[in-house]
């Protein structure tokens, strides 16, 4: 191969999870050589400032999409093997389970004394896995921070060989440091444009009627079609409040829920969930739990439907514990500009609080909001992970409520479309974003 095609300039847009992880990649591949190869991440605030430090941190060989997660498990699992990931960011199996418990009422907390210190989707993937129902007395004996009296019925999601956790914060800022060791570059920055350049196509290619009619007479064109090639990316450095374009061979839109706003056709939207973090009063055993609470009306209680936070005890004494998505508040400029609505935050810890005098009698860490990047389109559940009809221009984002999970995966095989042209770890010709695009 000629010298100069051996050059690459590869630019990823965002440092959430999936950006961070495709740099460790890059710089992980058999052909990366950093006297040829470019690498720049470019994000707007700080790595893993959205989702991506927000998250749970639930890995789960049911999750989805089901091309790629036995893949990304696995890789996970090596992660953290080679690179101390039990002490530098919590990984650890974990049992997961589906718990439905009757909640006390919040009066009833309060009156208790020492009040607390002030659907993603994600189920969906284990509907009818077979786990193990419960019955009377059989709450696991190690899940002592769960009111046992409360509970009326539990099922565990297979076994804890199934699923693990990782701390999503220290997992996604570990992969940029160990990419920027093997020579990525990290940079502060917003990106403004995607900037292109025509490429002329030498095939003549039907117009796109004929695939749709199957008339012989449809007009197929005579003269080059005009391509776009990604060919540079330009932001405003954060330092110097300057733009900065810098030339690209090869453009990977990682931004999450803010991918649209740098290529409108992608059909990805925000959806906003909010979170807690909680020191609880007592050390907690390894347990993510799907929870289904009712709880018993009080006065001026607006609805007594049941609640469903999700639960994941921690290895560093704490609990994380995150509701459903709302749609309140779009997607905002930056990932430093989320909106916390505190109300909702209460909720979830009078929710959780109300099952676990762990929880109610801990101490509350952190309230926060983050956005689930989502497809916008239906037939698909994404993530979107490839090269567009734009030449040189990748997209990987969409992930939903599996980002965490699913990121070694996706980070792995752009790696090879970058390097060898095509994925060779597993098949994912159904996450094409030419599919949809
Ligand atoms: C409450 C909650 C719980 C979750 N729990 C789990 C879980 O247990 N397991 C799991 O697998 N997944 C989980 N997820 C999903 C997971 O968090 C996401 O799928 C994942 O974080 C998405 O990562 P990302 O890198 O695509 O996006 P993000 O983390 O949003 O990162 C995108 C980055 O792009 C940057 N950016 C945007 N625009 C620009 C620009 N113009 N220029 C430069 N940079 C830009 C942003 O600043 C941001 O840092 C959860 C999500 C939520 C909200």
């Amino acid at each position: 191969m000629d010298k100069k095609d051996d050059r690459k300039d590869i630019v990823i847009i965002g440092g959430g999870i999936i950006g961070c992880v495709t740099a460790y990649y890059l710089t992980r591949h058999p052909s990366y050589d950093p006297s040829k190869h470019r690498i720049v991440v470019l994000e707007a605030t700080r790595i893993a400032g959205g989702a991506s430090g927000k998250a749970g941190g639930l890995l789960a060989v049911w999750a989805y999409p089901n091309n790629i997660v036995p893949l990304s498990f696995r890789l996970h699992q090596e992660l953290a093997a080679e690179h101390g990931g039990e002490e530098r960011w919590g990984y650890r199996r974990v049992t997961c389970a589906n718990v439905a418990a009757h909640g006390r009422k919040r009066s009833e907390l309060e009156s208790l004394g020492a009040a607390p210190g002030f659907s993603l989707g994600k189920r969906a993937g284990v509907a009818g896995k077979g786990g193990s129902a419960w019955s009377e007395g059989d709450l696991p004996k190690d899940l002592d921070w769960v009111l046992p009296e409360l509970v009326h019925s539990f099922e565990k999601m297979g076994g804890n060989r199934e699923t693990a956790q990782v701390h999503p914060y220290y997992f996604t800022t570990s992969m940029m440091s160990m990419a920027e060791e093997r020579g990525a570059k990290l940079v502060i920055g917003s990106v403004t444009d995607i900037n292109y350049a025509d490429v002329a196509s030498p095939i003549s290619t039907p117009s796109p009627q004929s695939y749709c009619n199957g008339s012989s007479s449809s007009r197929s064109s005579s003269s080059s079609r005009s391509l776009r090639k990604a060919e540079s990316v330009t932001y405003v450095d954060k330092e110097t409040d300057e733009p900065v374009t810098i030339p690209a061979t090869h453009v990977i839109l990682a931004a999450g829920p803010w991918t649209a706003r740098l290529f409108p056709a992608a059909p990805i939207a925000g959806l906003r969930a909010h979170s807690v973090t909680i020191n609880p009063a007592y050390p907690v055993s390894a347990y993510a739990l799907f929870t289904e609470i009712t709880v018993p009306p009080s006065k001026g209680d607006r609805s007594t439907d049941p609640v469903c936070p999700e639960i994941y005890a921690r290895p560093n004494n704490e609990i994380y514990v995150c509701g459903e998505g709302d749609v309140d508040a779009e997607v905002p400029e930056t990932t430093a500009d989320v909106e916390v609505d505190e109300a909702r935050c209460d909720d979830l810890i009078a929710q959780v609080s109300s099952i676990s005098d762990h929880i109610r009698l801990g101490r509350v860490t952190r309230k926060q909001a983050c956005y689930l990047p989502v497809l916008s389109i239906g037939g698909s559940g994404g993530p979107l992970i490839g090269e567009t009809r734009t030449e040189g221009l990748y997209l990987a984002s969409g992930h939903s409520c599996w980002g965490i999970n699913n990121a070694p995966a996706t980070g792995l095989l752009l790696s090879e479309m970058v390097f060898e042209g095509q994925t060779k770890s597993a098949d994912i010709r159904q996450l094409d974003p030419k599919r949809i695009l």
